[in-house]
């Protein structure tokens, strides 16, 4: 066992993963964490042809794909919390997604053409799940997955269990937005949306505690004095245009605030203060003119930093 702090750092999809760990530890479970997420990160991603999600996109409208119980687990909860959002959180929007992307990528918008025929594609009712062939199937052709508003979160869950499971006792997890707090009280930083990386507008205090931010400030540009980012409101096909520039939910699962954060960015705070409430999670919003509301069980626990 080793009593000094450990700390893991790694590649995820667009990010950093930080592993960090306290105290008593066996010095093999950061190297178990990182192996079990970028497992998942291979199994989930959008690019590398071996992965599930690459896999189910390609036969979509032509023929069901057996995938990992890992994937179908992470498809029921992405369709169940698709449904509460009223399709705000909606993970068939890949093709719209590519088409933004690439339109992010070059700061230029979007042809005609190539939006009629990147939007309108999604449509949750058209994935169709299997849990005793343990298969996943898209119904129409052109259709694809995108998990990238989830994946995260599931990874963070994961990464956790593997931590308790060695009997860590103080950790931090952060895998670039999705945080989970293990052990004592530790201060999370909310990132400041119109400064570099890294650099907090606030904090939340959590014990045992997961800490998930969505924000449309992250990639994006101008055009013509309307800023166009990477959340996309389902019904259009285009970024979300809800009045928020991030959302940061507290609570237990990271899978759960994944999702929720990214739907949110999209529903609007009012649209979900009610789902939240239900769910007993708590959230930081910041909106397009720099407010920031916090939900009452944050009181005591957040900070505003002075920049
Ligand atoms: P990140 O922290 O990596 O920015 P988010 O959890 O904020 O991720 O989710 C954004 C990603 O989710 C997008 O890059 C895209 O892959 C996908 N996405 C975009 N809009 C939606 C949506 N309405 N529902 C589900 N996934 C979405
Ligand atoms: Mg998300």
């Amino acid at each position: 066992m080793n009593q000094k702090r450990l700390q893991k750092i790694f590649p995820g999809p667009g990010t950093v993963n930080t592993i960090a760990l306290y105290g008593n530890y066996a010095p093999e479970t950061a190297e178990q964490v990182k192996k079990r997420v970028l497992e998942l990160h291979a199994r989930f991603s959008f690019f590398e042809a071996e992965s599930d999600i690459f896999r189910i996109n390609e036969q979509a409208g032509i023929k069901p794909v057996t995938v990992h119980p890992d994937t179908l687990f992470v498809l029921f909860h992405a369709l169940a919390y698709g449904a509460e959002t009223r399709g705000a959180f909606d993970i068939t929007t890949g093709a719209a997604n590519r088409l933004w992307r690439d339109a992010i990528r070059c700061a230029k918008m979007p042809s005609d053409s190539a939006l009629a025929e990147g939007c309108g594609r999604n449509g949750l009712s058209d994935l169709v799940l299997d849990e005793t062939e343990s298969t996943a199937f898209l119904r129409r052709k052109g259709m694809q997955i995108d998990l990238g508003g989830i994946a995260k979160g599931y990874a963070a869950d994961q990464a956790l269990q593997i931590l308790k499971k060695n009997k860590v006792r103080h950790a931090l997890l952060n895998f670039g937005e999705t945080v989970i707090a293990l052990g004592r009280e530790q201060k999370i930083g909310i990132q400041h949306p119109y400064q570099k990386n890294g650099q907090s507008i606030a904090e939340v205090s959590v014990k045992n505690k997961a800490v998930v931010t969505s924000g449309t400030y992250e990639r994006g540009f101008f055009s013509q004095g309307r800023r166009y980012h990477h959340i996309l409101n389902p019904r259009t096909g285009c970024p979300a245009d809800s009045g928020l520039l991030s959302v940061t939910l507290v609570g237990q699962s990271a899978m759960e605030l994944d999702a929720l954060a990214t739907g949110l960015c999209v529903l609007g705070r009012n649209a979900g203060l009610p789902l939240l409430e239900k769910r007993g999670i708590e959230a930081v919003f910041i909106d397009n003119e720099g407010e920031i509301r916090i939900t009452p069980g944050l009181q005591g626990k957040f900070l505003l930093r002075r920049n």
